[in-house]
């Protein structure tokens, strides 16, 4: 599908260019601040456990399992994180989309794409920026400048549209920030219970007492941020199971009866292909969890997908054969 560049706009003068990575800076905030969580947990946490293993109140084993998860969530986080700023979010293309699309089956245009929302005047969704008419679920993003396919919001955090393109990394994202978190918090606790015995007592040297303390607050921070980005992540999966996303909901709360009683029934069909966007079309466990691209092959998609949400001519003759 849309494949292509993050930026929809080249900058041409150092301004712009000065602009366009000062974009970028939520993004860096984002990795130090994850840096915060974890550096802790390497830095302070590790060599305690270490030293309690040497002495033998704690098994090597579990030193390399503590290791190996935090890693583990490390790479995750960093990698889907990086694959959401750097993935073009799906750009709606001009071509076939300039044309007006067919409404709910009602045959007035030669072009073969459906759409079955409207505007509030009742009129199909036009986007006068780009010219073109708006699928389903695509809507403008004012700093991409561009439509984009199943929109979610912009995410200054990541610098970039959350759309069908990379929805999947920045779920996978959100998601194994509260594992990575709740795997600092539990093993820490459980170490201080099992592993330190003087942890709570008053055999405590000036040095033992800093690295304790940072412990403790790298806990309640990892608490805090799990807890927050676990919330989030439930959010956005239940929108995912209900066909909705950010913005979709918002318009939602602004519809007629009637207009949301039709959405109601064509829920199930709207949850297949989101989850399609989502996932792509191997929606096994193992390739879900893990950041592998999404396979948006419109021959593997559920039916009717691509007569709503092709991105070219080519792509609808496909999905016909
Ligand atoms: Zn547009
Ligand atoms: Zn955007």
């Amino acid at each position: 599908m849309c494949g292509g560049s993050v930026h929809t706009v080249r900058p041409r003068t150092f301004c712009g260019w000065c602009a366009l990575s000062a974009g970028y800076i939520p993004c860096l905030i984002a990795v130090g601040l994850i840096a915060l969580n974890v550096l802790p947990f390497h830095l302070c946490f590790l060599p305690m456990l270490h030293a309690a293993c040497v002495v033998g109140n704690a098994s090597i084993f579990y030193y390399y399992y503590s290791i190996v998860i935090m890693v583990f969530a490390e790479i995750m986080v960093y990698g889907n994180l990086y694959w959401a700023i750097f993935t073009p979010p799906d750009f709606v293309p001009h071509e076939p989309w300039a044309e007006a699309p067919v409404y709910q089956g009602r045959a007035v245009s030669e072009n073969p794409y459906e759409v079955f929302d409207l505007d509030r005047t009742g009129k199909l969704r036009y986007c006068g920026a780009c010219r073109q008419f708006k699928p389903d679920q695509a809507h403008h993003c004012h700093m991409c400048h561009r439509c984009v396919y199943r929109m979610d919001h912009h995410c200054p955090w990541i610098n970039n549209c959350v759309g069908r393109g990379n929805c999947k990394y920045f779920l996978l994202f959100v998601g194994y920030i509260p594992v990575g978190a709740f795997h600092i918090v539990l093993s820490t606790l459980y170490s201080c219970v099992f592993h330190f015995p003087d942890f709570f007592g008053q055999a405590m040297t000036e040095e033992k007492i800093f690295s304790s303390l940072i412990v403790i607050l790298s806990m309640v921070f990892s608490t805090a941020m799990g807890l927050c980005f676990l919330a989030f992540a439930m959010h956005f999966v239940c929108m995912a199971y209900q066909g909705q996303t950010s913005v979709s909901r918002m318009i939602a709360s602004k519809k007629q009866a009637d207009e949301l009683e039709q959405q109601r029934k064509r829920a199930a069909e709207d949850r297949l292909f989101y989850m399609f966007d989502l996932f792509g079309a191997d929606q096994r466990w193992s390739r879900m969890l893990l950041p592998f691209k999404p396979d948006h092959d419109v021959r593997r998609a559920p039916p009717g997908y691509a007569k709503r949400f092709g991105g070219s001519v080519d792509e609808y003759i496909v999905s016909l054969v």
